[in-house]
């Protein structure tokens, strides 16, 4: 991609309804993870342009924006929506030399984003209150109304996805949108910011200042003229996000996290289940919150599972996101060392396979090796902590007992998939199993536009995606009539 084809300046923010150099017209270089190389240069907004934004999404709120109906917004995101699926392979191009991520896995967030925002756009004008019978000459009912101004703080590894889940339900339910994209990656993010000024989103609707967290990131957290915090990322930054907003006494959802586990039974369908078994570790280079990073195996047939999903790894290609392969590079050289740190504490552990980098990968690009441990203790520090890269551990178990203990061992609480076909044992585990999504037979590392979806434990609170999202983003007014 030339950088001459894009459609907005990189290094501005986007501030009432105008693209505008940041107050200290700082800018941070943006890296390009296949290369190493700088792609261009991003603002480094601050609190002035956190001030700013917050005063032009009130205006929106308090105006235009503010009197735009249900079924109008439904409009504008549906508008939104076409415009993105019109630029896939556009936007899919950013993405790619942006995060690191191979070229399909790019579209596919991209098409996601579009998705989402056909979703909420449709759900727009289905969100309603309800009555309420009360007392003998009372008539009393609900309204569910906007939150005011929300702030959004996204993560570099899936930002269409995080943006059309979070400012998608957000929008349709009439709130003004502050959004800080991650320092890593925003291109997308200013992508997005174009594609809803062409929409014809009122000005100040939306806002989007990059920067860097403990500046843009933290002034937006703790900003009184915010309403609601949608915060994906870290537990550790989700916990100071959640510290500043109690000083405001502000809602937060925190979408953080996870060590989700795959349980597989000595009765599944290997066939079926070893593509999830093995994608859900890999895709977007295991920089996925609900990566599945531990597989329980059954004892009985785990030195098969072992077998066949070493198979798979041995033929992963790891390489250039633009040449489209198995598996990309991870985010930054931190993130690589931090990684590499993973593995190398794996040196007591059994090595059951790894991927194989691609002749033509850039020497200066943050690859690291897809890489399977086996027979890994439940309490090992790979089995127990995030690791966020392409690293999975194979743990075995005796029985259903067992199984449910590991999977339920650590802090976290995101996802889990169960492969069995004894239909009573996926019911029973359903409700045992303690984590936001359960799969069965199937697993959805992601995905899923329509099916709520965040955490328990460390892994976070509050729902996202599908139209439980549309309720974490307004507030319930009770409203009781006497009339005799
Ligand atoms: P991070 O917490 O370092 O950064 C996330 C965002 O927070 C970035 O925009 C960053 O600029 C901002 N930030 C950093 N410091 C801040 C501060 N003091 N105040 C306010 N904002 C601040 O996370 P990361 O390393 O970029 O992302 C990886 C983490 O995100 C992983 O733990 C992953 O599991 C999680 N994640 C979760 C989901 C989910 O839906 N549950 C999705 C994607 C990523």
């Amino acid at each position: 991609m030339n950088l001459s084809d894009l459609t907005f300046n990189p290094k501005k923010c986007f501030i009432g309804g105008k693209w505008v150099h940041s107050a200290s017209g700082e800018t941070i270089p943006l890296l390009n993870p296949s290369t190493g190389e700088t792609i261009c240069e991003i603002s480094r907004g601050n609190k002035t342009d956190i001030d700013l934004s917050v005063t032009e999404a009130r205006k929106a709120y308090e105006g235009e924006w503010g009197k735009f109906t249900a079924i109008m917004r439904g409009r504008v995101l549906v508008k939104m929506s076409q415009l993105v699926l019109e630029k896939v392979d556009y936007l899919a191009e950013l993405e790619a030399i942006d995060v690191g991520k191979p070229l399909k896995q790019a579209k596919a967030d991209a098409i996601a984003l579009g998705r989402y925002l056909e979703f909420y756009g449709g759900a727009a004008d289905k969100i309603h209150g309800e009555t309420i019978p009360y007392l003998d000459g009372y008539t009393v009912y609900t309204l569910r109304e906007a939150h005011g101004v929300t702030g959004h703080i996204v993560p570099w590894n899936y930002p269409m996805q995080i943006i059309g889940r979070s400012v998608g339900a957000a929008l349709a339910m009439g709130n003004a949108i502050v959004l800080k994209p991650a320092e890593e990656a925003c291109l997308t993010a200013l992508a997005f910011a174009e594609i809803a000024r062409e929409a014809g989103i009122p000005k100040g609707a939306i806002n989007v200042v990059p920067g860097f967290g403990e500046e843009a990131g933290a002034s937006l957290s703790s900003h009184a003229g915010i309403n609601h915090i949608s915060f994906t990322g870290s537990v550790k930054v989700g916990s100071l996000v959640q510290a500043a907003a109690a000083g405001n006494v502000v809602p937060v959802t925190l979408e953080l996290g996870g060590k989700s586990p795959q349980i597989v039974f000595e009765d599944a369908n290997l066939t079926n289940a070893l593509p999830f078994l093995v994608n859900a570790g890999i895709q977007n280079a295991g920089q996925t919150c609900s990566a599945s990073s531990r597989i329980l195996v059954h004892e009985s047939i785990y030195d098969n599972v072992s077998r066949m999903m070493a198979k798979k790894y041995e033929a992963l290609i790891v390489g250039s996101a633009i040449d489209d392969l198995d598996v990309g590079p991870l985010i930054s050289e931190r993130q690589k060392d931090i990684v590499s740190g993973f593995i190398k504490e794996g040196r007591d552990l059994v090595k059951v396979a790894e991927g194989n980098i691609a002749q033509n990968a850039n020497n200066k690009g943050y690859f690291v090796l897809p890489t399977l441990f086996g027979k890994v203790p439940s309490n090992h520090k790979l089995a127990q902590e995030e690791i966020f890269g392409p690293v999975q551990t194979l743990i075995p178990f005796k029985d259903e007992d067992e199984a449910i203990a590991i999977a339920n061992g650590t802090d976290y609480g995101l996802v889990a998939s169960i492969w069995t076909n004894d239909g009573s044992r996926q019911m029973r585990l359903a409700k045992k199993i303690d984590t936001g999504q359960v799969f069965i037979n199937n697993y959805g590392a992601g995905g899923g536009v329509e099916l709520p979806f965040g955490g328990v434990g460390k892994s976070g609170h509050g729902r996202e995606k599908g139209f439980e999202a549309l309720y974490g983003f307004s507030k319930l007014k009770t409203v009781a009539a006497y009339h005799g």
